[in-house]
């Protein structure tokens, strides 16, 4: 049985302090469909299962095209590899290329008008990769698994997103909104944190209108609580002596303070894995992996990224200021670090680019954290006080929401408080609403 209280939560029409915020944009009813099957093997080193998607096009498509993004550098560095196997379209086998080592094409063998449902479904094996400081690992008995299925690359009203992996600790990708129903089956004794609303055995998990689903394993100590009409669960693996407890009612709080800056969160769940050997936190729709002695900021700004990237989503490969500068300025409110954060100098070879895509930046990793992450929360908050900044955001999160915006939807959101933008050009930020 598949709880239903996953409604979406009612958003403010009225001006809230001063701030007229539009109704919050709905997801696209005609959202694709996954349904996942996940069989996580610690003993053997894989996962394995298949997926079925159903997904209806609005533009005219040739081609499906999935990504395999744990054959990127860095997953593949530490030996993780996704195949896909029994490609079928619609019922019938079908071929599927291999261009590149994270990208699935599937060709259709002519144009699909757009507005036609297509359903496909395939088999795929994960080779777990040796322990790493990453989004696919396995550390003992713990796995984490993100960014780990072929998934679809679509970009609504655009096409596939087929943008190469980053080869730092950072991703690339760019899905749609979409609902999933996962089931997942681990071995006795081990515990399941994933993206969505879980059935009481933590087996089977459904996502309502989010645009990836991650899990993590382990033997975890839980804790709950509550905030928001959020239901928040905590798991520390047994590996870490970090205190379960403290994290959930951190994360209460803060679900508080970024509800009230920057609108509702957006779904009745949020879990936190907390696994070995990870620097940090990784981002997923309703799923946060952190590792230990992460309780600082790296809490609040993981939490912040369900609004900036989960809720609003972007090109992570194209426009990877849009979640990271967003999630580093709420960071920066929900901690009260926000001084410091402007007062952090922006290195010369990443000064006035914040724009710049990841194959930019990897060549300049260096520079990418203050480049991207510090002058992105500087860029947006160079423009006026701190609560018209967060009007600003509040009216950007309304808009777009399940949506993946350009860096013109922030300038347009902007443009609605501060009546002079200009100062983003020196940021780099061009683009006029
Ligand atoms: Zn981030």
């Amino acid at each position: 049985v598949v709880p239903t209280s996953t409604t979406i939560p009612p958003t403010t029409t009225t001006a809230a302090g001063g701030c007229a915020v539009p109704p919050r944009a709905k997801p696209d009813p005609n959202r694709p469909h996954y349904v996942l099957r996940v069989d996580v093997r610690p003993k053997e080193h894989r996962a394995l299962g298949d997926v079925t998607v159903r997904f209806t096009p609005d533009v005219p498509v040739d081609r499906l095209v999935f990504r395999l993004w744990p054959n990127g550098p860095r997953g593949a560095a530490s030996g993780a590899v996704l195949t896909a196997s029994n490609v079928e379209v619609g019922a019938h086998p079908a071929r599927a290329e291999r261009p590149d080592p994270t990208t699935l094409v599937v060709p259709l063998g002519g144009m699909r008008p757009a507005g036609q449902q297509l359903e496909a479904s395939m088999s795929w094996e994960l080779a777990l990769p040796r322990p790493n400081n990453d989004r696919v690992a396995q550390i003992g008995d713990a796995v984490r698994l993100g960014s780990f299925f072929p998934i679809l690359a679509w970009e609504p009203g655009v096409g596939w997103s087929t943008d190469p992996p980053a080869p730092g600790f950072a991703e690339a990708s760019t899905a749609p909104t979409a609902d999933f129903d996962a089931s997942v089956s681990v071995p006795a004794g081990l515990d399941v944190l994933a993206s969505g609303v879980a059935d009481a055995n933590r087996t089977r998990w459904h996502v309502e209108a989010a645009r990836d689903f991650a899990l993590s394993v382990g033997h975890f100590r839980m804790a709950e609580a509550q905030a928001e009409g959020v239901r928040v669960t905590v798991g520390v693996d047994a590996a870490v002596t970090d205190s379960a407890d403290a994290y959930a009612s951190k994360i209460a709080d803060k679900i508080t303070v970024l509800t009230r800056l920057f609108g509702p969160f957006p779904w009745p769940v949020y879990t936190v894995a907390v696994t070995p050997q990870l620097s940090g936190g990784i981002e997923y729709p309703m799923h946060v992996m952190q590792g230990p002695n992460t309780i600082g900021r790296t809490t609040t700004h993981e939490l912040a990224h369900q609004w900036f990237y989960a809720l609003v989503g972007n090109n992570q490969g194209r426009d990877p200021w849009l979640d990271e500068g967003l999630a580093t300025y709420a960071e920066g409110r929900g901690e009260n670090s926000l001084p410091s954060i402007l007062a952090t100098a922006v290195p010369l070879d990443a000064r006035g680019r914040v724009t710049q895509p990841m194959t930019y930046w990897s060549a300049h990793q260096p520079s990418y954290y203050r480049g991207v992450y510090v002058q992105g929360a500087q860029a947006v908050a160079s423009l006026g006080p701190v609560d018209r900044v967060d009007c600003a955001l509040r009216i950007y999160v309304a808009a777009n929401a399940y949506r993946i915006a350009r860096p013109a939807d922030l300038v347009e959101a902007m443009a609605a408080v501060f009546a002079d933008t200009t100062k983003l050009a020196t940021f780099g930020v061009t683009s006029s609403p």
